[in-house]
This record gives structure tokens, C-alpha cells and sequence, in this order.
């Protein structure tokens, strides 16, 4: 077991700016106790309560460990951290932290205790009397996954193995206490419900059942299906019920069954259906309800709507809700359940750009790396080098990062991997230095790996839930805090790139399609649409730095 968890025992970014504002409050009351690791603020347990205003600011000591005493925090921190001890070498238990920030394992460092499981004799966090979170997280498993028999459902076996395995017994312990958890799985585990898509989908709360659905597709027990797609048949039906007006939700219903889930499925067909696309759909109906509410009020209907009906509602509305409704009664014509009106323009509103100034400064902050962890940062330059939108970014796998040091292996395509590249689209895209090493050092400390039960995961961006990669609007968010504008960068890469290589070239190489990028290259002014696709132009164009 060599997994070790960034930022482990308060040795991370975070836990250093923590501990600038708690020195300074530790440093108001002279004598105050903090936390040998993480330098939090601490007290001695008592039996008196915490003062509210003390509460949540000041932990409580859990152990007085030979360098001081030690937070909760820092304690179960110590009992997950496994790997190869700084000083003897063995695989195991790494509680200990020696003075220049070793990793030492109980023998080495001295003084801290036995972590041995007096039931199964492995080292780990001790979750009662004795007894490893692992064994605990065993037996409570057993009983939840049980079929009547006293032993867990066969067909569950695997979930069970999955869960069993995760890095932080912990988690899936108390993953078990949650209310819904329990009656979930035994229904489940009973037979009460079906081990299909379809029993799940029927399971409620709907949050813990997509866990449980994205544990059981990881375990090999059911067969993934589009995500996005489960999601989104699963809104549906509630969604429809609560459409007050029975003429309206006859046609929202068809309209949802014969439009909008008939192209999510064929597109699914072709790819994963990305989060946007499914958020896209919910905005269609919800717009086509709004719009059929909005006639009603004035008295109209699908089939008495006249010109200057739709024209005023059109003269209200925003560029994005005309372009969705516009997508209705486009369909609404075509089934002739409306007449043929003519509809309302859509104008995609053009993304302002940021300034070429901007992007290098941007990118140059990527590459220092200031206040950004590692994540952020490939994932800004994946932004700003190569225009990826983020749907695409989370879904890169470690197979798509082409490094020389395997290529050799490859063999077919050693002639022009020269240094990194990413396979975006084909070609690949080579990765300049210096950014290469920001990618390396990305790889070598991927996150979520432990804190999921995915510790095999093949995401380029491994997410908290099982098999699943980080959620784009989660990095979105992120980027925002940062600063990075994700759009108006992408754009301005994209613009960067057809200055150097004719549209066809870019497109391939980055992932676009061709007349995607040949648009945008027409939009900016670009010299390159008279150029036939590829003749003239050397694979290595897109290789540039700031
Ligand atoms: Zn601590
Ligand atoms: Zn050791
Ligand atoms: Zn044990």
C-alpha cells in the first residue's frame, strides 16, 4: 500500500494558510495550546462543554504524541497515511512525522503507540476498542448487504469488495450511518428491488441511489450507461406530473419524448452526453412550459397563436430563452400542431476575448503556480494552450498524456514524439516545456484517488464519486475563484492558434470539429480559409509557448 494523501497531516498549501491566521489568534492569548502538526488552536478534553464562542475555532487534543499534543484532524490523518517509512523503508502505517517533514512509521518514530488491529493484525485507524475501521466497516457491510441467509448476496459481492477496499475505511463507515443508506441496500440485497437501472432508478432519495447505481457500474455488477442520460430520464416523469395545465403537459410530454430524449439517446449513442447537454435539455422543456404558460395567461394556445403573439412574447426575451423556445416551435410546426409563424432569429452571443497580454499573463501564472493547486493549474493550461472545453477535459484519461519515457513501447509513433504530447485529437498535440513538467508533476500526485473508491481510476481527473472524473461545473467554480475566464480564454487560444496553422490543422490536432473551427477563424479575420486542409503546413505548428 503506497497511497499517501496530498496535504496529508496539515503539510499542504491549505493547512499553511490556516496556520498563519491561527498562529496570530493562538498568539493573542499567550500560553494557548496548539496542535504539534497543523498548529490549530487546542484544549485539553474536559468535562465542561466548549464556550460557543470557542466552538468550531478550538479542537480538542486527542493525543500527546513526544513533539506535543495532537488535533482529531491530525490523528486520523496519521492512522490513514501509508506508504514507505523515511527511515527503515518498510510498506506500512506512516504515522509519525520526523523533523524535516519524514514520514516515519510507528517503530521509527517511538513513543506513539501500537496501530494493530487486534482482530486482523493490520495496522490502521483504530475505530473501536481495537478493532481497524477496515473490520468494523466488514461486519457493518454484512449486515447491510445481506440476503436472509447471513452472508451478503452473491451478486453483491463485488460492491461489497469495492467498498471494503477504499483507502479511508472511515468514510464508507460513515456512509453507512446516513438514514437512507441502510433501507436502500437492503432492498437491494433482499431482492425487493431489482439489480437493474431500472430498480435503481425507481429508488429514492435519488442522490443516494446515483451513488449506490455509480458503485454497483464500478463494480462491473451493472453495465454503465450514460450517466447524463440516467439522470436526465429520471427528472423527466416527476417533472412532467407537475405541469398544472393537462393540455400543456400532453404536449410537453410529447414534445419531451419524441424531441428532446430522442436526440439525447442517439447522441449518447455516439459519446457520453456531457453535463451541459443534459442541463440544456431541462432548460428546453422548462422554456417550452414557461412559453406555453406565458400564451395561456393571454388567452392563446399552441393552435391559436398568431404572429403578433409570438412576436411580442419574442420582444421580451432573452437570446437564450428564444433560442429555446425556438427549438419547440420548430417542433411544434414540423408535428403541425402549431402554425407555421415565422420564428424568432437566434443570435449566438460571439464571446468577448481577453487580450493576448492577458493569456500570457494568465499562462505564466499557470506555470509559477501562485495559489493554484496542481489540478488547476493543467487544467488552466489545457484552457489556455489548447482552447479544450471542460467536458472534454475531465473525460482525458492517463492514456491520452503520450510521454517519451513510454513511447518506446508505442514504437509506430516515436519519429515525431519528441518531447510530451496529448492525444486531443490526431495528431496529437505536443506539450512545450516548461509545461511538460507541470503535467509530470500533476501525474505523480493525482488527487481522489484514496478519498474514492476508485483507487485504479484511468481519469486524467479522478472526482469524488466512484468511476467518475471531477464534475465540470465544480472546476468551473474553481476556475472563477482563480480568475481564469474559461470561455473568453478558451476563445482567445483558439485565436492564438489559427494566427499559426491553417483551421483544418488546428481542428484535428485539438479535438474540433473542422467547420467549428473554420467559423471562428472566419469570425476572428483569419488568412487561412483559402488554404486547402493541410497541404502546406509541418505537423509541429501548434508548438509554441508563450
Ligand atoms: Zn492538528
Ligand atoms: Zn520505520
Ligand atoms: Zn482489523
Amino acid at each position: 500500500m503506497t497511497r499517501d494523501q496530498p496535504g496529508q497531516a496539515g503539510i499542504g498549501p491549505n493547512a499553511q494558510d490556516r496556520r498563519c491566521v491561527d498562529v496570530e489568534s493562538a498568539a493573542a492569548s499567550p500560553g494557548a495550546l496548539v496542535c504539534a502538526r497543523c498548529r490549530r488552536p487546542l484544549r485539553y478534553p474536559t468535562r465542561t462543554p466548549t464556550p460557543p464562542h470557542l466552538r468550531g475555532r478550538v479542537l480538542t487534543a486527542v493525543r500527546s504524541w513526544p513533539e506535543g499534543a495532537i488535533c482529531s484532524g491530525c490523528y486520523a490523518k496519521a492512522c490513514e497515511t501509508f506508504g514507505a517509512c523515511d527511515r527503515c523503508g518498510v510498506e506500512r502505517l506512516l504515522p509519525g512525522i520526523g523533523p524535516g517533514g519524514q514520514r516515519w512509521c510507528t517503530d521509527c518514530a517511538g513513543g506513539i503507540g501500537d496501530f494493530t488491529c487486534t482482530r486482523c493484525r493490520q495496522e490502521g485507524w483504530n475505530h473501536y476498542k481495537g478493532v481497524c475501521g477496515r473490520c468494523v466497516l466488514r461486519d457493518r457491510l454484512t449486515t447491510a448487504l445481506d440476503d436472509g441467509t447471513g452472508h451478503v448476496r452473491p451478486e453483491l459481492q463485488p460492491l461489497f469488495n469495492l467498498v471494503v477496499s477504499m483507502a479511508r475505511p472511515r468514510s464508507g463507515i460513515l456512509w453507512l450511518t446516513k438514514p437512507h443508506v441502510r433501507p436502500l441496500l437492503h432492498q437491494l440485497a433482499t431482492g425487493l428491488v431489482p439489480l437493474t437501472h431500472e430498480g435503481l432508478a425507481a429508488l429514492t432519495p435519488w442522490r443516494s441511489a446515483i451513488y449506490v447505481r455509480d458503485l454497483l457500474v464500478a463494480a462491473g455488477t451493472l453495465p454503465s450507461v450514460d450517466r447524463e442520460l440516467f439522470l436526465f430520464e429520471q427528472w423527466l416523469p416527476p417533472w412532467l406530473r407537475q405541469v398544472q395545465d393537462e393540455e400543456h403537459r400532453k404536449i410537453l410530454t410529447r414534445y419531451a419524448t419524441w424531441h428532446v430524449l430522442r436526440h439525447l439517446r442517439q447522441a449518447a449513442d455516439h459519446g457520453p452526453i456531457g453535463h451541459y447537454r443534459h442541463q440544456n435539455a431541462r432548460y428546453q422543456l422548462r422554456q417550452a412550459a414557461a412559453w406555453l404558460a406565458h400564451l395561456g395567461s393571454a388567452g392563446a394556445t399552441l393552435d391559436t397563436c398568431g404572429q403578433r403573439d409570438l412576436d411580442q412574447w419574442s420582444a421580451g426575451a432573452n437570446a437564450h430563452q428564444r433560442s429555446a423556445v425556438r427549438a419547440f416551435l420548430t417542433w411544434a410546426i414540423r408535428a403541425r400542431i402549431m402554425a407555421r409563424l415565422q420564428l424568432p432569429p437566434t443570435l449566438a452571443p460571439a464571446p468577448s476575448l481577453i487580450s493576448r497580454q492577458q493569456r500570457i499573463q494568465l499562462i505564466r501564472r499557470l506555470h509559477d503556480g501562485d495559489g493554484m493547486d496542481l489540478t488547476e493549474r493543467v487544467i488552466g493550461l489545457l484552457i489556455l494552450l489548447y482552447a479544450q472545453p471542460l467536458p472534454r477535459i475531465v473525460r482525458l484519461t492517463l492514456d491520452d498524456i503520450i510521454s517519451p519515457d513510454d513511447s518506446n513501447d508505442a514504437g509506430d509513433n516515436s519519429d515525431h514524439v519528441a518531447g510530451m504530447s496529448i492525444r486531443l485529437g490526431n495528431p496529437p498535440a505536443p506539450v512545450p516545456a516548461p509545461f511538460d513538467q507541470v503535467i509530470r508533476d500533476y501525474l505523480t500526485a493525482r488527487p481522489n484517488l484514496t478519498t474514492a473508491t476508485n483507487p485504479g481510476s484511468r481519469w486524467l481527473f479522478p472526482g469524488r464519486r466512484a468511476g467518475q472524473p471531477l464534475h465540470p461545473t465544480s472546476i468551473r467554480l474553481r476556475l472563477q475563484r482563480l480568475g481564469i475566464p474559461n470561455l473568453n480564454s478558451r476563445s482567445r487560444a483558439l485565436r492564438e492558434m489559427l494566427v499559426q496553422a491553417p483551421p483544418s490543422v488546428v481542428a484535428a490536432m485539438i479535438g474540433y470539429a473542422p467547420n467549428r473551427a473554420e467559423a471562428i477563424a472566419a469570425q476572428a479575420g483569419g488568412t487561412w480559409t483559402h488554404y486547402a486542409a493541410g497541404d502546406h503546413w509541418p505537423t509541429h505548428v501548434a508548438h509554441r509557448s508563450s
